[in-house]
């Protein structure tokens, strides 16, 4: 027999001894015995299980139904701990002033997640003279206890005190918001707050006392004693002022008697009306060597002599890199022709009339509302500047740097600083100055307050 004839399991047989094979072969009977024991767990499973067993669709229903239950036991709990939980915080607050109650909506009188407390209602069960504006209110006791709120201002005015607050105020339809907290310690012995933010419940009583069967309401005082008082205006006395320049003739300029015309506000809030031109506007234009060749420029007399005094010492101290003004006095009218011609721009690129104004908005101001009407204040420009006014640009010039060290010294000031646009309303501007006499400007530079702050201050 050839090898490549025989089947494997010939050649392995061949290839066993006679006690091998015997071997092999009980061992196939044992396992041939062993495939006919019944296995024994068998006898043990549940009659449930054999039950779903041989029902595949309702094991299918039962996994189904489990999986669910367990899907909306998950759901609960985790809307317990989220939805359900902020749907009960969200519930609204409940006021009372004495015997009047008053439900006010979470959402109107919770904001930013500050408690907040309408002033005017409290005013009223107070009895507090109330004065003010579209902007500011103001809550008096006398002459020497009130308090004041500017609308989104972090600041209030507590007693001539201008004081941190931790939220800013809400001036708006009729109601002054502002946070419960900073009421609820400002306001002192005459009225008593008690609070529970759990139960959202706010009750403000007014205190009472009786002589001989009369009652009587306590006194109510305010009181700054809680709060963060903000940097006090550094007394203008004491310093010494060190000019570069020799500017004797100029001091009764930069430090006018009466600085009150010097400290008019013009913004948003105050526009100057149409027929408004400067009172005393110089009829001498500034001298053209300190401004941009073929126009003229005028400033209020006052301002346009502290003008030069500083010009002069900037080309002074930096001789050729020192800036010049670009823009002075505006009349209304200019302000209205510039105000058109920026809106045409827009239009002709397609805008609608509305849309012109609201971009052009954006960067200038609505006639009446420019500052530069008041003959107080210039834009500065340096030679190097082929982009027009930019902060950017203007921030590199040394002429930039003299200025922020110097130009209080003669009177004026950065109108619009870098951290004061939600206050000032207008955007950062690094190259314009305002004339406000050197005691102002001086209490402004060093308080880092701007001058809307300022003037809420003296
Ligand atoms: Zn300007």
């Amino acid at each position: 027999m050839k090898k490549d004839d025989m089947s494997p399991i010939e050649s392995k047989e061949s290839e066993l001894n006679s006690a091998e094979l015997q071997m092999l072969q009980s061992s196939l009977a044992e396992q041939e015995d062993r495939s006919n024991i019944p296995p024994p767990e068998r006898k043990k499973q549940s009659k449930l299980v054999k039950f779903a067993k041989k029902n595949t669709a309702l094991t299918v229903i039962i996994s189904v139904f489990v999986t669910a239950l367990v899907a909306l036991l998950v759901f609960l709990c985790v809307y317990m701990a989220t939805g359900l939980a902020n749907g009960k915080n969200k519930r609204d607050y409940l006021f009372t002033f004495g015997e009047e109650e008053i439900r006010i909506k979470y959402e109107k009188i919770v904001i930013d997640e500050v408690l907040y407390i309408d002033m005017n209602k409290l005013a009223q069960y107070a009895e507090l003279s109330v004065s003010g504006s579209e902007n500011t209110m103001k809550y008096v006791v006398s002459d020497e206890q009130y308090i004041k709120f500017t609308n989104e201002s972090e600041y209030a005015i507590i007693n001539a005190t201008k004081v941190v607050i931790p939220a800013p105020a809400i001036i708006k339809n009729g109601t002054c918001l502002v946070p419960y907290d900073v009421i609820s310690k400002a306001v002192e012995t005459g009225i008593e707050f008690k609070s529970d933010r759990a139960k959202h419940t706010v009750s403000i009583t007014r205190l009472t006392y009786t002589v001989e069967d009369v009652t009587y309401n306590e006194d109510i005082t305010f009181s700054s004693a809680d709060f963060t008082a903000v940097s006090a205006i550094q007394s203008t006395s004491g310093i010494t002022f060190e000019y570069n320049a020799d500017v004797t003739s100029y001091l009764q300029y930069i430090v006018p008697e009466d600085d009150t015309p010097y400290l008019m506000l013009v913004n948003p809030q105050n526009p100057l009306s149409e027929s408004f031109v400067p009172e005393n506007l110089s009829e001498t234009p500034l001298p053209s060597k300190y401004t941009g060749q073929g126009e003229l420029y005028y400033l209020d007399e006052c301002a346009s002599e502290a003008l030069i005094a500083m010009v002069a010492a900037m080309y002074r101290d930096i001789p050729n890199n020192g800036a010049y003004v670009t823009s002075a006095y505006r009349d209304y009218q200019y302000q209205v022709e510039l105000f058109e011609e920026y809106i045409n721009g827009y239009i002709k690129k397609g805008y609608t009339r509305d849309a012109a104004e609201a971009e052009v908005l954006k960067t200038s101001a609505r006639p009446g509302t420019s500052e530069h009407q008041s003959g107080l204040c210039v834009d500065f420009i340096t030679s190097g500047m082929k982009n027009g006014l930019n902060n950017t640009d203007f921030e590199k010039t040394a002429a930039f740097k003299w200025l922020s060290d110097n130009a209080y010294k003669y009177g004026f000031i950065l109108r619009y600083p870098e951290n004061k646009t939600h206050i000032t309303s207008y955007s950062y501007e690094s190259w314009h100055y305002r004339f406000v006499g050197r005691d102002a400007a001086t209490a402004i530079y060093f308080s880092d307050l701007c001058l809307e702050e300022y003037l809420e201050f003296i």
